[in-house]
Order: structure tokens, then sequence, then C-alpha cells
């Protein structure tokens, strides 16, 4: 359990720019998709608006384009500044991939952005199917290019590299 005292001082000194889009706690991290700030709870997609409607729409539409396997696009935060991004897509062509038999390579690309005081990182799972997966560095480099002009401040740039 927090401390509540604690609890309300830091309530005090949040600003409303820095709230939740959805309730009236301190957002922590950005979604990529509505650029709203959200706390821990309402980062994932399915729990803010106007993005949980839009991922209900077209849920029937999300699956691998080699087996047709439905995959689940996710996203959640682990800490207060730590955020993780998994569409589940190809970067390289774009279309839905499976993650047990059609990711053939599976980079984590992190970017610490700056918020205020603090470093947030924020880790995306970059899949590339069998076709791309051999021109995946120019895909990588195109995609770390748009974060780059999508999120200005980065810090770093990490890959993985894991083979299935
Ligand atoms: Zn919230
Ligand atoms: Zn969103
Ligand atoms: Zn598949
Ligand atoms: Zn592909």
């Amino acid at each position: 359990m927090q401390d509540s005292a604690e609890t309300k001082q830091r309530q005090r000194t949040i600003n409303a720019a820095r709230r939740c889009h959805e309730c009236s706690e301190e957002a922590l991290g950005r979604c990529p998709d509505c650029q709203h700030s959200l706390c821990q709870d309402h980062f994932p997609k399915q729990q803010h608006l106007p993005c949980a409607e839009k991922q209900m729409k077209i849920a029937q539409t999300q699956v691998c384009y080699v087996c047709s396997a439905q995959v689940y696009p996710d996203q959640w935060s682990n800490s207060r500044t730590s955020h993780f991004i998994d569409q589940y897509r190809c970067k390289g062509c774009g279309r839905y991939v499976c993650d047990e038999l059609h990711t053939q390579r599976k980079i984590d690309d992190v970017f610490i952005v700056r918020e205020g005081l603090r470093g947030h990182r924020y880790q995306y799972t970059t899949r590339y199917c069998d076709i791309c997966s051999p021109i995946y560095r120019s895909g990588g480099l195109k995609g770390v290019a748009r974060w780059l002009v999508a999120l200005g401040t980065v810090a770093v740039t990490t890959f993985f590299y894991l083979h299935h």
C-alpha cells in the first residue's frame, strides 16, 4: 500500500497537463497511437478511448498474414517509467505476423524520452516476417528515423537480435 500522505503530496504537485486522459492519476506514458498521456492502468489500448473502440473494431482483421492465427497487439507499462509496445506487425511490409511461427526476426527498439524530470523508457518490439527479414536493416533504419521525428528526444537505441 502507498503511504497516503506521500500520495496527497504527489497529487498536489502534478499539474493538469500531466494527468491521465482517463482518470485523475498522474500520467506516466504516452500512447503511440492517440498521443494521450495515460497512467499505468490506462496505458494498455483496451483501457482507454478512442483506442479501445478502434481495437474492438479491427480485432477480427488482426490475423497473421501467413497462417491466419489471431494476434493480440498489446502495450503495457511495467513500472512508472518503463513502457512496452508490441504491435505484432512486420515492420517491413506492415502486415500482422504471429509470434511463434512467422516472426522471423524480433528486435527491441528502446527509446528514452525525457518528460519533465523523468526519463521514460519505451521499448518497441519490432518484428520482421520471413520475406522482410533479409532486408531488415534498411527497414530498421527507416523505422528508427521515423521514431526520431515522432518522439523528438531520443537518447539511446539498442538492438537485440532474437532468432526463431
Ligand atoms: Zn488513468
Ligand atoms: Zn491510445
Ligand atoms: Zn503465422
Ligand atoms: Zn514483412
